[in-house]
């Protein structure tokens, strides 16, 4: 990260949050494509800009890149044939979430300053190099749950939850309502 006071291109808004990479591993792509994709989901409409995929799902990063034109914005599902090389390629603190781990509370000082950050969650069986290669293991709470619900604190305490207003190049964006469903179309389909 560049410092001084020469206003270099590369340093970052002071209190900018961290632009977050989310790392799935252990997907078993045809047996659990509905946690997976609410694990994108989940993602993307709380503020991470990516999440790698391994093993790769072709057919999931095609649903996903179906979301993001309707709803906007440029999240995307990168199938990765080895995870490892995401770890080690990772431009700033690796988070691993794991109910072994460190408190969140006492970990999140460290993160929510870095530029870059990357979020790994496992599935059924977590590889056991990644406790090792992982900077921080971090818990959301000690007892066993959910990918989903780990991330979407982790993204809650480090970015906070976005406003209603849409993301750019969507097709559609809700209407915020106190009863019923309205949905505007700001976007004709092409
Ligand atoms: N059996 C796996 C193991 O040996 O760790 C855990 C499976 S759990 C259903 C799937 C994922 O949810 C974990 O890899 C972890 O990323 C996340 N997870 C579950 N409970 C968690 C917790 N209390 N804190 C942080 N992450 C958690």
């Amino acid at each position: 990260m560049a410092t001084g006071s020469s206003g270099s291109r590369r340093k970052r808004p002071r209190n900018r949050p961290p632009r977050v990479s989310v790392l799935r591993v252990g997907h078993r792509a045809g047996r659990d494509p509905r946690l997976t994709t609410h694990l994108a989901l989940a993602a993307r409409a709380l503020g991470a800009e990516r999440m790698f995929l391994h093993p790769a799902d072709p057919d999931l990063s095609a649903r996903l890149a179906e979301v993001v034109a309707d709803w906007g914005g440029t999240f995307e599902v990168v199938g990765v044939p080895d995870w490892k090389s995401v770890v080690r390629a990772a431009p700033g603190p690796v988070v691993h979430l794991t109910m072994y781990g460190l408190p969140l509370d006492r970990v999140l000082p460290r993160i929510r300053g870095a530029s870059d950050l990357l979020v790994v969650v496992g599935g059924a069986k977590v590889p056991p190099d990644l406790y090792r290669l992982a900077d921080a293991n971090v818990a959301v709470s000690h007892q066993p749950h959910s990918e989903v619900a780990a991330l979407a604190v982790l993204l809650d305490r480090v970015l906070g939850v976005p406003g209603p207003g849409r993301l750019a190049g969507g097709r559609l964006a809700v209407v915020p309502r106190a009863r019923g469903k309205k949905v505007r179309e700001v976007r004709r389909s092409r």
